[in-house]
């Protein structure tokens, strides 16, 4: 039998995030196939009520220290590290987000165990277990073996369904008391980023424009079509570099991953960078002039034409429906 594999929880702001149950859907799948008990630990101030939404786990540990606001890195490496050992853990999942990113390096190193980054897949063969990690932004996808199934894992956002590791079940609870080590690293506000611009992660639906677009004055008329559509303009990084829209608003791997249900491109190209952040959205739609251009790889519908004659057009019809 497999040595129990264990879920580092992640919130912010007093909630859950997605990454923790599409780790827990990822964990529980691959507990069940290789028949290992599965952990979900969660480290933090006030966090004690969380624990009722992780019922996809067998145990649930829980730290509630004052100290533990917003933990840095190294602190909560430090406890990782002290759990996994009390609780002989030999596999660990971490989420690969700005929140987590940098404890699994970190516990791996402690622990002395194998890491593997960008972890965007997770299959079992002969009884053994094949990560698939993605290099480059997403050029190389590379199939890793842990020896013996043991390691640390760092999830990539948005690689599993968050649904599988939703239940209603109520998780069974441990309080675990472990000393908080000392540091230098105190969380002391959390800023919002650029408040009063909307959200385009809670979209369902993207208007993203590129390079394409030219100059600024042209945004107008993709707003007039986001608006008639009853969505929001987002868009590559070039645009952002240039001012013409807040960082709000970039999709891709400096900037948000979005899943729309709509996603309709004018003038990107579809660089890897980009790609990133919007290839699970429902339904792509992109209009480019160039019939090579890669955004046309990930797209459910392609236009090859001219965004200026398209966009005008499009606004139109949907006017007159
Ligand atoms: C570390 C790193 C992080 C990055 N992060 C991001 C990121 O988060 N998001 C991001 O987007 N990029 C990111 N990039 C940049 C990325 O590599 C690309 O440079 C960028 O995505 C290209 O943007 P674009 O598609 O708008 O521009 P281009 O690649 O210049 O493409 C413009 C496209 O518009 C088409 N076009 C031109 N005129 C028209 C017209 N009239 N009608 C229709 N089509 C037209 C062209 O055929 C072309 O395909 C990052 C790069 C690095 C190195």
């Amino acid at each position: 039998m497999q040595e129990p594999i264990l879920v580092l929880a992640e919130h912010l702001k007093g909630e859950l995030a997605d990454i923790t149950f599409e780790m827990l859907g990822a964990a529980r799948k691959l507990a069940d196939q290789l028949k290992a008990p599965l952990y979900t630990a969660v480290f933090g101030k006030d966090v004690a009520p969380l624990t009722s939404q992780l019922g996809v786990a067998d145990s649930v540990f829980v730290l509630d220290h004052p100290q533990l606001d917003m933990p840095s890195a190294d602190v909560a490496a430090g406890l990782l590290k002290k759990l996994v050992e009390q609780k002989g853990v030999s596999l660990v999942l971490i989420g690969g987000t700005n929140v987590s990113a940098g404890i699994g390096p970190r516990l791996s190193f402690r622990l002395n165990l194998p890491f593997v980054n960008f972890c965007r897949n997770i299959r079992v063969e002969n009884g053994s277990t094949i990560f698939t990690s993605q290099l480059f932004g997403g050029k190389i996808l590379s199939d890793v073996r842990l020896p013996e199934n043991r390691g640390v894992v760092s999830v990539y956002p948005g690689s599993f369904a968050a649904d599988a590791g939703r239940s209603d079940k109520k998780p069974s609870v441990e309080k675990v008391d472990l000393p908080v080590e000392e540091t230098k690293i105190v969380f002391k506000r959390y800023i919002e980023p650029e408040a009063g611009d909307i959200d385009i992660t809670k979209q369902d639906i993207l208007i993203s424009i590129g390079r394409g677009i030219v100059s600024a004055d042209n945004i107008a008329m993709v707003e007039e079509l986001a608006r008639a559509l009853g969505g929001a303009v987002c868009a590559s990084r070039p645009v952002i570099d240039q001012g013409w829209l807040p960082l709000s608003r970039q999709v891709g791997k400096s900037g948000m991953t979005v899943k729309p249900k709509l996603y309709m491109s004018f003038g990107v190209s579809g660089a890897p960078e980009h790609v990133e952040g919007m290839k699970d959205a429902g339904l792509i739609i992109s209009v480019n002039t160039d019939p090579n251009a890669p955004i046309f790889g990930v797209s459910h519908y392609g236009v090859c034409a001219d965004l200026f004659d398209v966009l005008p057009a499009l606004v139109e019809k949907i006017k007159t429906h």
